[in-house]
């Protein structure tokens, strides 16, 4: 059943806890600030102070938000989103800067330097393909753990003069929960000591079973530091995009996630957003987690303004009226009394959650203390 905290039914009403607390004791009920009362309970209440109650369910404010299905018709081919995974020091963020290097044109504005949390390069075999900047399980895993699929891909790199590590066999076992494919980059084969074969054995014994043994994942040998094969590690994602058969329907309202967020200096909130499905335009509202904004401005990885993203481009959006988090799920809303109506609902979750935790700590304390 609903419920709600004194202070926090105070708080909404703009009236002291005191008096709600006054009332109560008046009708036989004696209370603390903390204590929880039923959502019935709290509307007489409040109906008797003078207020209008308007209740407001979880399935009010979320339903309706991510649930509409495209039909066959309106799916478009959309890139596929790449995360690089492996063990510390194999070459994650070498791999990236290099990939990233290596398909800069000359001369092009922004070039190298703008770092979004994500890019897009452009294949040997024509198309783009997004990587995901923020090498590292835990954002993975804190994507993950909030429902939101961001990756459709995992290269899993392994240096060929360490092997198989532990984090290489937890990106294994986090790309298999995701149902996420892999495809392999043997990298560091410029090293004298590299045994790529050593490599594709060990993987073996973890069921990853690469091409040249015989197995349908997808391999390649790279050296990110002498630039060898990139092209063909690009080749390959393509590949295995196209059986995936990625797609998305670009013309309805935007959904993404949020890749990495934080308070800048002089744009105020920036969060860098892979928009998912739809296309996200400069003017809409968006909620993300408990925070919503006019989209100000997009920027992209570039540093280019633009007007507009469609789905597997990662955007800067500006315009949020707080930092929202890493992980969030973005959706774009009819207008601001909607957006305000879902985060303070998602706000006051959390506050109600926080007050839960804390509560239990509390408790737990007293129960060590006694
Ligand atoms: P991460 O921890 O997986 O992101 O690994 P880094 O990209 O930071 O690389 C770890 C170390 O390996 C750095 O000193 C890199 O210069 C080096 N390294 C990365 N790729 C290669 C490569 O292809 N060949 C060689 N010889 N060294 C590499
Ligand atoms: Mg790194």
């Amino acid at each position: 059943p609903e419920t709600i905290s004194i202070q926090e039914l105070a708080n909404r009403m703009a009236e002291r806890a005191v008096d709600v607390i006054r009332l109560l004791m008046k009708q036989g009920q004696m209370v603390k600030i903390t204590d929880v009362i039923d959502a019935d309970t709290a509307q007489l209440l409040a109906e008797e102070l003078g207020h209008t109650v308007r209740r407001v369910a979880e399935s009010d404010v979320e339903e309706g938000l991510f649930d509409t299905a495209d039909t066959d018709e309106e799916l478009v081919s959309r890139p596929p989103v790449v995360t690089i995974m492996g063990h510390v020091d194999h070459g994650k963020t070498s791999l990236l800067d290099a990939i990233r290097k290596a398909n800069v044109v000359s001369g092009e504005a922004g070039g190298i330097t703008q770092h979004i949390g994500a890019y897009q390069v452009t294949s040997p075999l024509g198309g783009k393909i997004t990587f995901i900047d923020t090498p590292g399980h835990a954002a993975f895993t804190a994507m993950r753990a909030r429902g939101a699929k961001v990756t459709d891909i995992v290269v899993l790199v392994v240096a060929a003069d360490d092997g198989v590590m532990p984090q290489t066999i937890e990106a294994i076992n986090h790309a298999r929960a995701a149902k996420v494919p892999l495809i392999v980059a043997i990298n560091k084969v410029d090293k004298p000591d590299a045994k790529p074969e050593r490599v594709r054995t060990e993987l073996l014994q973890y069921e990853v079973q690469v091409e040249s043994l015989g197995g349908d994942t997808l391999e390649v040998e790279v050296s990110a530091k002498a630039q060898t094969n990139l092209d063909k590690l690009l080749e390959a994602i393509t590949l295995q995009a196209e059986v995936l058969d990625l797609k998305a329907n670009p013309n309805r309202v935007a959904e993404g996630t949020v890749i990495e967020a934080k308070l800048d200096r002089g744009r105020g909130p920036v969060a860098t957003v892979l928009v998912q499905r739809g296309t996200l335009h400069v003017g809409d509202i968006v909620v993300a987690g408990a925070e919503f904004g006019r989209v100000r401005a997009l920027i992209d990885d570039k540093g280019a303004n633009v007007t507009a993203a469609g789905p597997s481009f990662p955007v800067e959006v500006l315009g949020f009226n707080s930092t929202p988090e890493a992980g969030d799920r973005l959706a774009v809303v009819e207008n601001e009394a909607r957006a305000r109506e879902i985060t303070d609902y998602r706000q006051r979750q959390k506050r109600e959650k926080a007050a839960a935790r804390s509560a239990t700590i509390r408790g737990s304390l007293e129960q060590m203390m006694s």
